[in-house]
């Protein structure tokens, strides 16, 4: 028998390689519009027929091509962009394959005009089914325009294979949306069916953030920026009181290349945890830049999955930043006075249009961990001596000052807080403290929980927990499966500031607990109860088996409302809550802190 292996014509090989690039007509919007971007376009205009299925033409103002290069971009392995295998560790262009002009030429109808700035003609080029059909020179304004016409025309099964006309349409707004994200700069405008759907002049991303996802927006994002030496990163997150049930508004960009990244949406969920309501999804757009030698993007060949060196440097990096971001620009539905904050009740209500929303603004320059750090070992020495400038009222007016707690409070005694006023306690639960702005409601438990918690979350991190000798040694002995988590739990439980040897048989000598637990505790039913709490917590939460031992002691050792509390105590409440990463979202996602502005007062007795 002869030899029977031949290597397939071109025409076929670029139809199966597009079965890759090109699995619908969103895909082919992708290729395009990065091509533009490649080509250092800042104006793009991406105009769609019956879902992309009859057109989808793409028109920039980039750098165009010769008429040589505008024969040969469709040839496979064509590319302008990487010349040896080195290049693909530096790449900073979004297409570098050569691969897509040929895909979509073998399966459809295309056309291409393109001139470059110094070029007196342009070049036109029709393409079907990867035969070139006519080229000839045109007058044409500078930049490219390509068309893919009947797109799978030669593949009908692929064509049958397409969903409805509004469900491609679908995707390829997303894929648009994805562009225009990564780029705010550009100009993009998308018009499908003659109708316009986005006009988007170059601005700012959150502008670019606000005019495709809708004015409301404004108001729900919250910067994050971080540089380090692996990765800078910035970018928005939203706030978690407008998450939303489905996934969707959820942007990674790496060195702007839209990628998909269960890992990385890990790091950025769990920076959210437990101020999320249950099964819902928070806004992020971030962009990540790396060293594109840090990275390989030429995983898939539609380039949304990458791998990188540093992935569990990144993940934490990202986490801590978003939390951080969550922390300090006070992310908390409290702002908005609702109708159930006691005394509103009483008011009648003004006619709508009259009233308006409580205007705070944020100090977003403030840093709650520069200066002022006062001598001392523990963690609340980190006490920034201005939290209070967190909060500014939009019109300051000397006027307006009013003192809820009288004057003379105010040269008495040394704890003093915002402004040389003492804080006081309402029922034996709650603190209230006097603001620049107004004055702020503290939940004295849920502040406490907070501050304990972030405290015993540091010192499992730094795996030194202070811990207070007991006086007397307590024993404690338990059940078989109870002795065995403890065992297991020992380290962490040590960390904690726990002082715990075994002694004998399914028993533990307690010496020592941690130095922050409220004075007269017993020692045998803190650790009791914070293993049920751990038994009860890990059926519920999916919380890592550290935050769940640090929540539990947390909660048991925090002062409980009906506690009375000294002018010092509160003080020092106050400040370390401040110095705190998330001072306003207790540990079940509830307000710690009401805030109450002076404005709003002044506007309630109608001044
Ligand atoms: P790749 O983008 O991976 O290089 P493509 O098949 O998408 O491969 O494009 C092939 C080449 O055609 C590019 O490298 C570029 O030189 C040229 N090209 C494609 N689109 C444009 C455009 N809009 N403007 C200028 N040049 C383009
Ligand atoms: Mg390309």
């Amino acid at each position: 028998m002869s030899d029977i292996i031949q290597l397939l014509p071109d025409a076929v090989a670029n139809q199966i390689a597009a079965g890759e690039v090109v699995q619908r007509p969103a895909s082919a919007v992708k290729e395009l519009i990065e091509n533009a971007i490649d080509a250092g376009a800042d104006k793009i205009r991406l105009i769609v027929k019956d879902g992309g299925k009859s057109l989808i033409q793409v028109i920039d103002n980039g750098c165009g091509m010769s008429v040589t290069d505008a024969r040969l971009c469709f040839e496979r392995h064509a590319t302008s962009k990487i010349r040896k295998a080195e290049d693909l560790f530096a790449i900073r262009t979004m297409g570098f394959r050569g691969e897509a002009l040929a895909s979509v030429a073998a399966i459809a109808h295309v056309e291409l005009k393109t001139r470059r700035v110094e070029d007196e003609l342009g070049t036109r080029i029709v393409i079907e089914g990867s035969d070139v059909v006519r080229q000839e020179p045109e007058a044409l304004p500078a930049g490219t325009s390509i068309s893919i016409k009947n797109l799978f025309y030669n593949i009908p099964a692929r064509r049958n294979f397409l969903k409805s006309n509004p469900v491609e349409m679908r995707h390829i707004v997303d894929e648009f949306q994805r562009m225009a994200l990564a780029y705010p700069d550009v100009f993009f405008t998308l018009h499908s069916e003659d109708q316009e759907l986005f006009h988007l002049p170059g601005e700012t991303l959150k502008q670019r953030i606000v005019h495709v996802f809708g004015n409301s927006y404004n108001q729900r994002l919250v910067p994050v920026q971080e540089e380090t030496t692996i990765i800078n990163l910035n970018g928005f997150i939203g706030k978690p009181e407008y998450a939303k049930k489905t996934r969707g508004e959820q942007y990674f960009f790496v060195n702007n290349r839209f990628v998909k990244d269960p890992y990385l949406n890990h790091a950025v969920v769990k920076a959210y945890e437990g101020i999320l309501p249950a099964d819902s999804f928070p806004l992020y757009v971030l962009f990540i830049e790396i060293d594109p030698a840090k990275i390989d993007i030429n995983v898939h060949p539609t380039k949304t999955e990458i791998k990188y060196e540093d992935e569990r440097a990144i993940y934490a990096i990202l986490q801590s930043a978003v939390k951080r971001s969550l922390g300090r620009y006070n992310i908390t539905p409290t702002l908005d006075f609702n109708q159930e904050t006691g005394f509103s009740q009483m008011i009648s209500p003004k006619p709508l249009e009259e009233i308006t929303p409580p205007s705070i603004t944020f100090n977003p320059d403030y840093n709650p961990f520069e200066g002022g750090r006062s001598g001392g070992g523990r963690q609340s020495a980190a006490i920034p001596q201005q939290w209070d400038t967190l909060y500014q009222i939009t019109q300051k007016s000397q006027g307006e000052q009013l003192d809820l707690h009288g004057s003379d409070a105010a040269h008495s005694g040394e704890h003093m807080t915002s402004g040389g006023k003492r804080p006081f306690q309402l029922h034996n639960r709650y603190i209230v403290s006097q603001i620049h702005s107004g004055f702020i409601l503290i939940d004295q438990h849920a502040a406490h929980e907070r501050i304990l918690f972030e405290q015993f979350r540091q010192q499992q991190e730094s795996r030194q927990g202070a811990s207070q000798q007991s006086l007397f040694p307590q024993t404690v002995t338990l059940n078989g499966s109870d002795f065995q988590l403890i065992t297991d739990l020992l380290p962490d439980i040590r960390a904690l500031g726990f002082q715990i040897r075994e002694f004998g048989k399914h028993t533990f000598v307690v010496e020592g607990i941690p130095a922050d637990l409220t004075a007269g505790v017993n020692e045998r039913e803190v650790l009791e109860r914070l293993l049920e709490d751990y038994k009860n917590n890990q059926a519920q939460l999916k919380l890592s088996r550290h935050e769940q031992l640090a929540r539990s002691l947390a909660r048991h050792a925090a002062i409980k409302p009906g506690m009375v509390l000294e002018a010092g105590d509160m003080a020092e409440l106050i400040d370390r809550l401040f110095a705190c990463e998330m001072p306003n979202v207790s540990l079940n996602g509830k307000p710690i802190i009401l805030t109450f502005t002076l404005r709003e007062l002044t506007e309630r007795f109608e001044r």
